[in-house]
């Protein structure tokens, strides 16, 4: 049994004259390990402790800490967390151990309710982290997607996530996406807020397919 709290929902607003104003969706989850999925920017310091303290965990308390990718917005603040192992993308170390893994093949157990997989696309070094736990008796399988999926609304409008991308990585992208929304009841996005996922999503994320 383990808690998925989302401590920030990520966001992300294209302005006229090219800038954008983005941030990402910070989760924390409670299970037998904490663990922290992105870091949002190093400007967000003081917003990361005092969210997690509502929660009753001080950052020496988090033993993992997971960045979907390498972004900016998604690694700004992992010095907070140095009791932690850290795992960017498919990179794991603590401090300067780097750690051998098969990440790009084979998912990484953080504790037996949440593993890592490699999930790439929106970089050829992106992963989502799986959450298995009951909600309301029933088995429910969360998934914190980082920029695979950015929010609910690329679903309809994948224009959102293929102007990021190759070409070769929107393909991979777009496999990546089925095989994730399969898995998921819910799906914590890069920069939305945590959908439900319907079977009507699931049919056209795999109608998008690029082949
Ligand atoms: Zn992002």
């Amino acid at each position: 049994m383990c808690e998925v709290i989302v401590l920030f929902d990520g966001y992300s607003t294209k302005f006229t004259d090219g800038t954008m104003r983005a941030n990402c969706s910070c989760t924390l989850i409670k299970a037998s390990k904490n663990i922290i999925v992105d870091t949002m920017t190093a400007w967000d310091r003081e917003k990361i402790i005092q969210a997690l303290t509502q929660h009753d965990i001080t950052p020496d308390e988090i033993d993992y800490v997971v960045c979907s990718h390498s972004h900016a917005d998604h690694i700004g603040n992992n010095n907070l967390f140095t009791n932690a192992e850290h795992i960017v993308g498919t990179c794991v170390h603590r401090g300067e151990l780097f750690f051998e893994t098969d990440l790009k093949n084979e998912e990484y157990k953080l504790c037996p309710e949440v593993k890592v997989i490699a999930t790439p696309g929106h970089t050829s070094d992106d992963v989502t982290v799986l959450i298995e736990t009951i909600v309301s008796g029933r088995s429910t399988t969360f998934a914190i997607t980082g920029d695979l999926f950015e929010k609910e609304e690329d679903i309809l409008n994948p224009s959102i996530w293929k102007d990021v991308g190759t070409l070769e990585l929107q393909k991979i992208q777009s496999e990546m996406r089925v095989y994730v929304i399969n898995l998921a009841d819910f799906i914590i996005p890069g920069h939305g807020s945590m959908f439900h996922v319907t079977d009507d999503m699931r049919k056209i994320v795999r109608d998008q397919v690029i082949r």
